[in-house]
């Protein structure tokens, strides 16, 4: 059985929460390089070079990326070999957040209580899914996920007789909704099937996959692209100016679902794709 201690976690959660909002991941940077390339709009040629240019800046400098530093979103691995000791795991995460936050002065953007609205002043509590996985690692990957693009995320509870082209016109619609609001160009999560909270989760789970890798099964992996291409030939472009990079990717993931229910959910992530993962 291995042992990882609490502060070990909180020590690489602090790191990574700092990281994800300095550093854009190298996933993310290349999709924005080959998109400059192929965009065909000036304007959102523009943009693309302005965020790559933002994103440089906020590397060099140690500064946020974005004003909006987001929820900290954690999907956590966990080898059922793996024993945690010195407290527990949901502590430890929240702890590193509490510090990364704090040292890497990102601002705060989590309210106690969605009615009255106080700022927890730390940006704790951190949103936490665990899996149980074979073996003793511990494997965590942290999103700091901004709130315009997850304001615009939706889900829908179709018949199966709606098929592939509602769950398109679903997606389509919902991009097309989200417009310039969700800080294009986006990262669009798609969860098709499960019931309607785990569709939910695999939406937001299909946005820890790095951009541009595509799904291990086939048919789903051809859906992805499917879906991306036609995304962006909805004229939406990088931050809503026009173009043709409305989307840098599209992620699917699939589940088992009643055979009275095909749950969709879209969650989209916006251009500042945060994400980062360590094995422990
Ligand atoms: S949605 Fe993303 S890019 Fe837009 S303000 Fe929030 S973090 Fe920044």
């Amino acid at each position: 059985m291995k042992k990882v201690h609490y502060q070990d976690i909180v020590a690489h959660v602090s790191s990574m929460c700092e990281e994800a909002n300095f550093e854009l991941g190298e996933d993310v940077m290349n999709a924005f390089q080959s998109a400059v390339r192929e965009e065909k709009s000036p304007m959102g040629k523009e943009v693309l070079n302005q965020l790559i240019e933002n994103a440089n800046i906020a590397s060099a400098e140690r500064v946020p990326m974005c004003q909006d530093t987001g929820v900290s979103v954690f999907l956590v691995e966990l080898g059922q070999d793996c024993h945690i000791v010195g407290g527990s795991l949901h502590d430890a995460l929240n702890e590193g957040v509490r510090r990364g936050y704090e040292e890497g002065y990102l601002r705060y953007s989590i309210v106690d209580d969605p009615i009255n609205r106080k700022n927890t002043g730390d940006n704790t509590p951190s949103i936490i899914h665990v899996e149980l996985v074979e073996g003793d690692n511990l494997t965590i990957h942290m999103t700091a996920k901004g709130g315009g693009a997850e304001n615009m995320s939706r889900l829908q509870m179709l018949k199966p007789s709606d098929g592939l082209e509602g769950i398109k016109e679903f997606i389509f619609e919902t991009i097309k909704i989200a417009g310039p609001n969700a800080c294009p160009p986006l990262v669009v999560g798609v969860g098709i099937g499960g019931n309607f909270e785990t569709c939910a989760y695999l939406a937001k789970k299909s946005l820890f996959r790095p951009v541009g890798e595509r799904n291990s099964n086939v048919e789903v992996a051809k859906l992805e692209e499917e879906f991306m291409s036609e995304i962006n030939q909805l004229g939406i472009g990088p931050q809503g100016m026009g173009g043709s990079t409305t989307a840098i990717d599209v992620k699917v993931e699939t589940g088992a679902s009643h055979i009275a229910a095909l749950p969709v959910a879209v969650n989209l992530n916006c251009h500042a794709s945060r994400h980062k993962k360590v094995i422990i």
